[in-house]
């Protein structure tokens, strides 16, 4: 069964997964559309509670195996899964496009690049991060042991992932659980499943046991059905979804770590460089039609630089091509990849129109086969307005003119969000103390979104973006468990000097010992 549910998509000649013809009793299948043509591309199974059981109980079998391949075993195997992934990049490029309708550039830059970036980062420093720790106390009582803080893997860890980024944020998860010494379950979005399907057939080409990864293609109830048998769910997605993820994850005790939805603020002071900002504006509000959790989402501009910021801003995004995408260099803004995004982005600019907002570019559905939305730019906007308040998630610019810089964090950090941001000034020491006041998981100072391609550092949510982070050692240490180690060497003394039968002179002594120890105000 499991060969059946996990076959790759076989490519067309135009390199377009062909359908997939799965027929489960128990499970009528999931088409996958091409949300730039309208086609059904595949069929996929939803896959049910009893079969996500299934998986669970073979993932754990595998596992024991996977975990005593040791870090350069595993290393190994994800080495050949980069070279896989640069080998293969044109069918996995053409895979993603066929799903999410996103442009050949933002599948190559920000999935391909990722992952090759990533299963050479997580081969390299597994074994680094998740090395035994010698712990230095100032505990004396032990003196001369042995202490160690030891990582091991969990066991079983479910992932779940988002529509956006089929490889970057649903796969790119696995990676580290997987060199870790993890078996790892991942239940892809419904909407783009295919890219996982095709990853998974390349690991085992590249040598991962069977069954060490699973992928459970199925809807919401699939995605339930998995946390209720993993050691671990790592979940990026909605916030709505996501506090249910927690609350499931909470019934059961099992950690989550949660990537959650964003809001992201641009913040452009006066003495910024009005061009770099206008094109890093335009570039990462339109980047993957704004599909992006750490899109810029809103602007704001101090008064000297706001009308400058504004012109070049609304030329630049005039001249973008939004369409079907037909291979590199055809279009810059491609499809909508789930149906009801495309309500929603038309319903914050509806929103914002009706209650005084100006469209200075675009604003409306854009024709074509498929689900498109015109690049567009809003001005005359405030936070009474959805566009300014809720995660849009389209390609779309709301720019507010702000007094001052104060006037600018506050309205940053008036929201629930808190996933990134970034801030443009001349002054790199005033764009870093600006930054340091947003209350958000990271931001860039005459940059945006850059912070995730440093896969040293954390990437995690603030406020309702999410709990916990991906990268760096907080990264991979999430799919472990840790067991801390005392080791008291042979030539020790029968018995400490505290243990029965308690006795006065020794009671004064050891009262006198911490006296000594902590009550000399010293560090005071
Ligand atoms: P959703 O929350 O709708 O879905 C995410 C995943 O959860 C999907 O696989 C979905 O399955 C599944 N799911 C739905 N219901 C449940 C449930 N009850 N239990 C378990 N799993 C469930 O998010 P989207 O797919 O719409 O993704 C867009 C969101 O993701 C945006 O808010 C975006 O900001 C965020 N995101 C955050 C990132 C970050 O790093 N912080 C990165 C990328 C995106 P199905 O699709 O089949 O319904």
């Amino acid at each position: 069964m499991a060969t059946v549910e996990q076959r790759v998509p076989e490519s067309t000649e135009s390199g377009v997964p062909a359908a997939q013809e799965q027929p489960l009793a128990q499970s009528p299948g999931i088409p996958v559309e091409n949300p730039a043509t309208g086609e059904i591309v595949a069929t996929v199974p939803d896959m049910s509670p009893a079969e996500v059981a299934e998986m669970a109980a073979r993932g754990r079998a595998a596992q024991p195996g996977w975990e005593a391949h040791g870090f350069e075993g595993r290393a190994r195997v994800l080495l050949r899964a980069q070279k896989w992934v640069m080998d293969n990049a044109e069918q996995i490029v053409s895979t993603i496009c066929s799903e999410t309708g996103k442009t050949f550039e933002d599948a190559e830059l920000a999935e391909i690049g990722y992952a090759g970036n990533a299963f050479g980062f997580w081969a390299k420093e597994a074994g680094n991060y998740l090395a035994d720790e010698r712990v230095k106390t100032s505990q004396k009582l032990v003196l001369g042991k042995k202490i160690i803080n030891r990582f091991r893997p969990l066991g079983l860890i479910g992932v779940i992932g988002p529509w956006n980024y089929p490889l970057t944020n649903s796969f790119g998860d696995c990676i580290p659980a997987l060199a870790a010494g993890n078996s790892v379950i991942l239940k892809p979005s419904e909407v783009t499943p295919l890219t996982s399907l095709l990853l998974a057939e390349g690991l085992l080409e590249c040598g991962l046991p069977e069954n060490v990864l699973q992928i459970a293609t199925g809807r919401g109830e699939t995605g339930a059905a998995l946390i209720e048998h993993v050691d671990m769910i790592m979940f990026t997605g909605s916030t709505r979804t996501g506090r249910k993820v927690a609350e499931a994850a909470a019934r059961r005790l099992i950690p989550a770590s949660l990537e959650l939805g964003g809001k992201d603020p641009m913040l452009v002071l006066a003495d910024a460089d009005v061009e770099r900002a206008a094109n890093f504006a335009t570039y990462y509000s339109m980047q993957n039609a704004g599909q992006t959790c750490i899109s810029i989402e809103r602007v704001y501009v101090e008064e000297p630089v706001y009308d400058a910021f504004v012109s070049k801003v609304t030329e630049k995004v005039r001249e973008l091509r939004v369409g079907k995408p037909e291979g590199p260099g055809s279009v810059e803004v491609g499809a909508i990849t789930f149906p009801p995004q495309l309500d929603i982005i038309k319903d914050h600019v509806a929103d914002a129109v009706q209650k005084g907002a100006r469209v200075l570019v675009g604003g409306n559905e854009a024709p074509g086969a498929g689900r498109f939305f015109e690049p567009t730019v809003l001005v005359d906007v405030d936070h009474t307005m959805k566009c300014m308040t809720e995660e849009t998630f389209g390609p779309t610019l709301p720019i507010m003119k702000v007094r001052d810089t104060e006037e600018a964090v506050r309205l940053a950090n008036d929201s629930p969000y808190g996933l990134g941001a970034s801030v443009f000034s001349r002054d790199t020491a005033r764009g870093e103390e600006v930054a340091r006041q947003i209350e958000a998981g990271a931001a860039n100072v005459n940059d945006a979104m850059i912070n995730y391609t440093v896969l040293e550092l954390p990437m995690g949510g603030a406020k309702a973006s999410g709990l916990g982070s991906r990268h760096g050692a907080g990264g991979i240490r999430k799919y472990c468990s840790q067991q801390a180690i005392v080791v008291t060497p042979r030539m020790a003394m029968k018995k400490e000097v505290f243990m029965y039968p308690y006795k006065s002179r020794t009671s004064k002594m050891l009262a006198g010992f911490f006296k000594f120890m902590y009550g000399r105000g010293k560090r005071a």
